[in-house]
């Protein structure tokens, strides 16, 4: 992921907006948090197919986070969606709490699958976390405000480095079939 990661910041991140910022979500959001669905499923068993559709389903979740810019900005133009006034909607740890929430209550009254609100907060979660280390976190509407730039090396990295490990726990919790390899 750190590799991956790197990657983003060296050579996309140089590239014209219109290219660079869609191959850095891409990789930077998308692949990143797919890998980390990836890892805690291996932690706890050998991988199914289930567990290939689950982090491909993570990864577009990231990915798909970011078409609130293109709602705020009203129109299918990169250059719009990229020069925003505001965080968009989704951007706002308000709209992750609140939607971990009730994807959290339907899938207790067995209306989504009981995976579901893992996958959505390690998705939204990360992209947030990773966007954080760029802008800080935006709390909710701008009067808010956001908090300071998280730090690259010092938080960032060993957050995202533990969250396969939490993840495997949560996976386990949620299906004690599955075999938890010890850690
Ligand atoms: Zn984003």
């Amino acid at each position: 992921m750190f590799v991956l990661d790197s990657c983003c910041r060296t050579f996309f991140e140089p590239l014209p907006q219109s290219i660079g910022v869609p191959l850095d979500t891409v990789v930077g959001h998308g692949v990143v948090a797919g890998l980390q669905w990836l890892l805690a499923s291996r932690l706890n068993q050998h991988l199914t197919s289930q567990d290939w559709v689950l982090a491909c389903l993570c990864s577009l979740v990231s990915l798909g986070m970011d078409v609130d810019h293109f709602i705020a900005g009203g129109s299918l133009s990169m250059k719009a969606a990229l020069n925003l006034q505001t965080r968009p909607f989704a951007h706002t740890v308000a709209f992750l709490v609140t939607v971990v929430f009730f994807v959290y209550l339907a899938a207790s009254k067995g209306l989504l699958p009981a995976y579901t609100p893992l996958l959505v907060a390690t998705a939204f979660g990360g992209h947030q976390l990773r966007d954080s280390t760029k802008r800080g976190f935006t709390w909710g509407p701008a009067a808010l405000g956001s908090s300071p730039l998280t730090p690259y090396y010092t938080v960032y990295l060993p957050i995202m480095a533990l969250v396969p490990l939490l993840l495997s726990r949560g996976m386990s919790l949620i299906n004690p079939n599955r075999h938890q390899l010890p850690i």
